[in-house]
């Protein structure tokens, strides 16, 4: 067994103890997979864990169904980042969906995914409708012109090639490849251990988006567990009874998601509300 943690905070360790499977430098980033008896396999990113086999499922449905419910008939949809194809899998999920188009910049995440957790994916990868890229995420949104019923960020944290998809530069080119309705959705880190982040990315793009609205979820394995999204678009407005109805027609079966959260997921937490207006709601450690 291999003991390794992240340290989210000065005097703060979130450690594991596991079996290391597979580790390797690929171009972008350390690429660790460890076998652990409680999360299943970890997908670690430069010492951060990414996503588990047991708890994929709580952060992938949040990132992916908030937006998707959120369109009325959302067909095309792009997603950045998102290697380890659960972002894919929730978003084809959607019997509206004919094309969903996933930029991820480092092609050994996938390969290295779909060898060590196939069940993350599942058979996202061979869906006629997909269509996987290996490029830079900000590139592709920036030189391109086929537009979006819906945008999704799948992003490691906003470090080395993934800060760029934290700004206002990125979401007003996000902005541009989204169809009339179109919705933006993207993780953005803890509320309570990185709100600077958080208020970093709401600001960003509140000056690309009429309407930004952070919302929250549990991810037993990112630090706090309480992890911290966004919806950017026009109009945001999806109501218990819409969602539950859109939910029904697309055969949705999610594991986490309910209509109720759905209609309830922009009721942050008071101090997320406060962090997502800029105001320094902690004190400096
Ligand atoms: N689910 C994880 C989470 O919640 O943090 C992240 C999913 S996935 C592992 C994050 C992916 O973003 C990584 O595979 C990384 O290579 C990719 N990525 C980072 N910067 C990128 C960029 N500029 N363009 C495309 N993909 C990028």
């Amino acid at each position: 067994m291999t003991r390794f943690h992240e340290e989210p905070a000065p005097g703060l360790e979130q450690a594991y103890q596991g079996t290391l499977l597979h580790a390797e430098e690929s171009a972008f980033q350390k690429i660790e997979v460890y076998e652990h008896p409680t999360f299943g396999r970890m997908l670690v990113l430069d010492g951060l864990v990414q996503t588990t086999t047991r708890d994929e499922f709580c952060y992938h449905e949040m990132l992916v169904h908030v937006p998707m419910i959120a369109v009325a008939e959302p067909r095309r949809v792009l997603i950045i980042g998102g290697g380890d194809g659960g972002t894919l899998r929730r978003v084809l999920e959607h019997a509206t969906v004919t094309e969903a188009v996933m930029v991820e910049i480092d092609e050994t995440v996938t390969t290295v995914s779909r060898e060590f957790f196939p069940e993350i994916a599942g058979d996202a990868f061979d869906d006629p409708r997909a269509t996987v890229l290996f490029d830079d995420g900000a590139a592709y949104v920036r030189d391109g012109s086929e537009p979006f019923d819906a945008i999704v960020i799948d992003s490691s944290d906003p470090v080395g090639p993934g800060v760029v998809l934290f700004s206002e530069e990125f979401y007003g080119q996000c902005r541009v490849r989204l169809n009339p309705g179109g919705v933006l959705s993207a993780q953005i880190g803890s509320p309570f251990y990185f709100p600077d982040e958080i208020a970093m990315a709401l600001g960003n793009a509140a000056k690309a988006f009429p309407q930004v609205k952070p919302y929250v979820g549990a991810v037993p394995t990112y630090p706090g567990t309480l992890w911290g999204y966004m919806l950017a678009g026009e109009r945001i407005d999806t109501d218990a009874d819409t969602a539950g109805k859109r939910a029904a027609e697309r055969g949705l079966q999610p594991r986490y998601w309910t209509p109720e959260i759905q209609a309830g997921a922009f009721a942050v937490p008071a101090f997320v509300a406060e962090v997502a207006s800029g105001s320094p709601v902690f004190p400096k450690p």
